[in-house]
């Protein structure tokens, strides 16, 4: 059996590794469009406030690792720009020689997860506005902290990511302010609860708008921060963490492309994993689809992907207990729940 898996951090280079337990003679290859795979996304914010200092900690494994401990095969910055469903293909960009080729495949794991959300506001494209998913990011991040002694930030998004943003760029020394736009902080949890860390970000000395969100940004010199309530912040740096949506513009590349193609695929025995599941609760809300941790969801796909189980229409679950927690999604929904929860 060969398998491609579509995707090399946490839901992909998890299902490799996990198949490789299960069987020995699959091939198994992953194309990771990035430089790295098996990356520590949850330590990138605590690598920016250098809680993490040493680079090297981030990276779980190099591609040579995973080749001489588990006999995958993970090509970077190659990335899956189609799929050839007929043929049983992927295309491929590699994006070193800038050259495509094609790929076959038995099984199809596709787990490239979700980018950041960068809406159209005006002035949002300034190169002193960073996203934060990957070590590039944190790079990008970092370099311009140090090399423009950052002294004001704002967050903008007070979910998990934007807080531990927050918590990561105090420990900078840097003055903080943190936009809502919602009536709290960390919008899955009680007001109560959220009222207690609102004291606690105020006594910390961050400055909190909540209920209030970005019109619109000013670059011509200083970064000036328009917000709805005609209020406005200036700044030195902005860190958007504002939610994520699915990468799923190569799965709509294939000749007809659209969601409901997005769905047809899963229930054509493709395997979806994770972040980018989320795209099929959308489109279908009978596909059962179980959301958790990447690693969590990895597990899981290579046990089915051994057992050579597809998904039904009207939805399998994978296995019992991959309802597990994780990143919260495009429209807000702690992850976890399934498709006819949601609505
Ligand atoms: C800063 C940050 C902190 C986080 N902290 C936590 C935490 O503390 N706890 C927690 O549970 N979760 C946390 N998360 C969320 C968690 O990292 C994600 O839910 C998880 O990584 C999703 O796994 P995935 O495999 O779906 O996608 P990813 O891990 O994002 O992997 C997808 C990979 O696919 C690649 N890719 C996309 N399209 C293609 C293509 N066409 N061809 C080839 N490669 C492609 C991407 O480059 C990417 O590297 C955090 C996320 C971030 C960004």
């Amino acid at each position: 059996m060969k398998v491609i898996i579509v995707g090399g951090v946490a839901g992909g280079a998890s299902t490799a590794a996990r198949l490789r337990r299960l069987d020995e003679n699959a091939e198994i290859i992953i194309f990771e469009k990035g430089k790295h795979i098996s990356f520590a996304n949850c330590g990138i914010p605590y690598y920016c406030g250098d809680v993490i200092k040493d680079r090297e900690k981030l990276l779980l494994l190099t591609p040579a690792q995973i080749d001489a401990m588990f006999n995958i095969e993970a090509r970077v910055e190659a990335e899956v720009i189609k799929i050839n469903r007929e043929k049983k293909t992927v295309t491929v960009l590699d994006k070193q020689s800038d050259i495509e080729y094609e790929e076959t495949y038995d099984k199809l794991v596709l787990s490239p997860g979700a980018s950041p959300l960068k809406p159209n506001i005006p002035g949002i494209n300034d190169e002193r506005i960073f996203t934060v998913r990957n070590v590039p990011d944190a790079d990008a991040i970092k370099n311009y902290i140090r090399k423009n002694n950052v002294k004001n930030a704002v967050i903008v998004g007070g979910g998990f990511i934007g807080l531990e943003m927050v918590e990561n760029l105090k420990h900078l020394g840097i003055k903080i302010s943190l936009v809502e736009g919602a009536t709290q902080v960390l919008a899955p949890v009680d007001s109560e609860i959220a009222a207690q860390i609102h004291n606690h970000l105020r006594e910390k000395d961050v400055n909190l708008y909540i209920f209030d969100g970005v019109k619109s940004f000013e670059t011509d010199r200083d970064l000036t921060i328009n917000l709805y309530s005609g209020k406005q912040i200036k700044t030195d740096l902005v860190i958007l963490a504002i939610g994520v949506k699915p990468e799923s513009k190569f799965a709509k590349n294939r000749n007809v492309g659209g969601r409901v193609q997005i769905h047809s695929f899963v229930h054509a025995g493709f395997f979806s994993s994770h972040d980018s599941a989320s795209e099929n609760f959308r489109i279908s809300g009978k596909a059962r689809f179980a959301r958790g941790t990447g690693i969590g969801k990895g597990e899981v796909y290579g046990i089915e992907l051994r057992k050579g189980r597809t998904y039904r229409k009207g939805g399998d679950e994978p296995a019992k207990g991959a309802e597990r927690t994780g990143s919260s999604d495009p429209d807000g929904s702690p992850s976890g729940m399934e498709g006819d929860q949601r609505r």
